[in-house]
């Protein structure tokens, strides 16, 4: 395969297509975002809104190129994993989950992750790079290419819901992560309604009101503990950004993003953190916060030091939080056939791959 080197406006926003095409009118930019990113054209030959030699003087200078799939796995459960490689050879993996009445996309921050949350396999590896908002934006167009769906559809969609919970910590590439969400929510874009998108954060406490403010998606915070001493051990970003603290900016959170509810992660772990205590501890800590809580059985991976949660302890601690009025569905864990849960891609993309890869299971 011949490496393209010139410039992929897959990323670009209309403020920097203007700064590149600056002598275009303005309306010429609006088409041309609206074919990139609405129409998702594969390349510029087909614009015919624009004319012919505008077409031509953007071809010889730039670029619409996919990230190139280098494995796309199906599970008997419908899911779909697909391995992205990166124009620098990393890699990057993407999970679609279908479901009765949606679809959901997680989708990759980084490559890598610089925390080290000990149940997570990302984080025993060594952080790479920050991708760039072409390489976020370019994992929902994969999916888009595979079903189609351009421009997005009306109705019942493959890809109605995003979910930011594949490998690394978006809110450490806030801002690569903002200018890919600035061009999925566009109405010209790719259309997704903030309340469709979920940032999933493991506390990062300065960039959640940024977050709520600027973009107003949907927030999942990674609590999985009820007390700083545990929570400092699983999560070690909490010594920096402690409970009490990261509740406080939770808890404001909806009135500033103008969501309905925030969705608190908690990754089931034996004898860790799935007392009854803990789950009344949990209750008392998020009285007040419209949420719903994810309870994610943990996914083992090669030399972690963690087990899941027993079941009826899982179901336990869900009874308990119903009881208190909270949502707390145990979350399903999908695509395991494909090696697609939390926690699971990894080890078998490091085998074939050497890449340092993880995803998700269900949607929020
Ligand atoms: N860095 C962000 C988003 C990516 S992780 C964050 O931490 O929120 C997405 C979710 O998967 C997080 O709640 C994370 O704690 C959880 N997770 C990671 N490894 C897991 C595992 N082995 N089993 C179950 N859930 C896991
Ligand atoms: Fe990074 Fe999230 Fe994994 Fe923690 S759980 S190491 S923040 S990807």
């Amino acid at each position: 395969m011949t490496l393209n080197l010139s410039h992929s406006l897959i990323g670009e926003s209309r403020e920097t297509l203007q700064a590149i095409l600056k002598t275009w009118e303005p309306y010429r930019i609006r088409q041309l975002f609206s074919w990139i990113y609405e129409k998702g054209s594969p390349n510029f030959e087909i614009m015919s809104s624009l004319p012919k030699p505008l077409r031509h003087a953007l071809s010889e200078a730039f670029n619409l190129e996919r990230l190139l799939v280098s494995k796309a796995q199906i599970s008997s459960d419908g899911t779909q994993k697909w391995l992205l490689k990166l124009h620098d050879a990393h890699e990057i993996e993407t999970v679609h989950i279908p479901e009765l009445t949606r679809g959901t996309l997680c989708v990759s921050s980084q490559v890598g992750c610089t925390l080290t949350c000990k149940f997570c396999h990302t984080g025993t590896q060594t952080w790479v790079r920050n991708l760039e908002p072409g390489e976020i934006l370019g994992q929902v167009f994969v999916a888009r290419d595979v079903f189609g769906e351009w421009p997005s559809p009306e109705g019942k969609r493959h890809v109605s819901h995003l979910v930011f919970m594949g490998m690394g910590e978006p809110l450490y590439n806030y801002e690569n992560v903002s200018k890919a969400l600035k061009i999925l929510m566009d109405p010209q874009g790719l259309r997704f309604s903030r309340q469709k998108i979920t940032l999933s954060t493991s506390g990062v406490i300065p960039q959640i009101e940024a977050c709520g403010r600027e973009l107003g998606v949907r927030l999942a915070v990674s609590l999985h503990a009820v007390r700083d001493d545990v929570r400092d051990v699983i999560v070690p970003l909490n010594k920096k950004y402690p409970l009490k603290d990261l509740l406080e900016i939770v808890r404001a959170y909806p009135k500033i993003s103008k969501t309905d509810y925030v969705t608190f992660e908690y990754v089931m772990l034996k004898n860790i953190n799935d007392s009854e205590k803990d789950a009344k501890e949990l209750a008392r800590l998020i009285r007040g916060i419209p949420s719903k809580i994810n309870l994610i059985p943990f996914n083992p991976w090669p030399g972690a030091s963690y087990e899941c949660s027993d079941p009826k302890r899982m179901e336990k601690f869900s009874e308990i939080l119903k009881h208190h009025g909270y949502a707390a569905p145990l979350r399903k864990t999908r695509g395991q056939d494909i090696l697609a849960a939390c926690g699971q891609l990894k080890s078998e993309s490091m085998r074939q791959s050497k890449s340092k890869l993880k995803a998700c299971s269900e949607t929020m």
